[in-house]
């Protein structure tokens, strides 16, 4: 479970801080202010997800401003831990999923029920 009153927050570029939570968690920075929030505290849930370079219009509650902050994960000692290389295998990893998965159904179905018609 995280505890979101362990992350530190506050302004400038994040130093390394301590995330109680060996999962991680997500943080969005503020652009204008420089704000760093814990995206729970701001009302959203990521489970499970990967993402690179993500950025959502939020409300930030330290300069009141609509802004299109940057998501990021990070690990429990405040560290970015979703690199570009590591989102891509990802990517690809549930692309190869999907498609053998499709591959198998198109291949049952042709030895099942369109090869006998031949
Ligand atoms: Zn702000």
């Amino acid at each position: 479970m995280t505890s979101p009153e362990f992350l530190e927050l506050g302004h400038g570029p994040a130093p390394p801080q301590i995330v109680n939570d060996p999962e991680g968690q997500w943080i969005a920075t503020c652009p204008s202010c420089q704000a760093v929030h814990n995206l729970e505290s701001l009302g959203w849930t990521r489970r499970g997800a990967v993402s690179y370079g993500k950025r959502t219009s939020i409300r930030c509650p330290e300069c009141g401003t609509a802004q299109m902050m940057s998501i990021q994960h990070v690990d429990r000692y405040g560290r970015p831990d979703q690199p570009f290389g590591f989102v891509l295998r990802r990517v690809l990893l549930i692309q190869a999923i999907v498609w053998m998965t499709l591959g198998g159904i198109f291949l049952v179905v042709w030895l099942c029920l369109l090869r006998p018609m031949l």
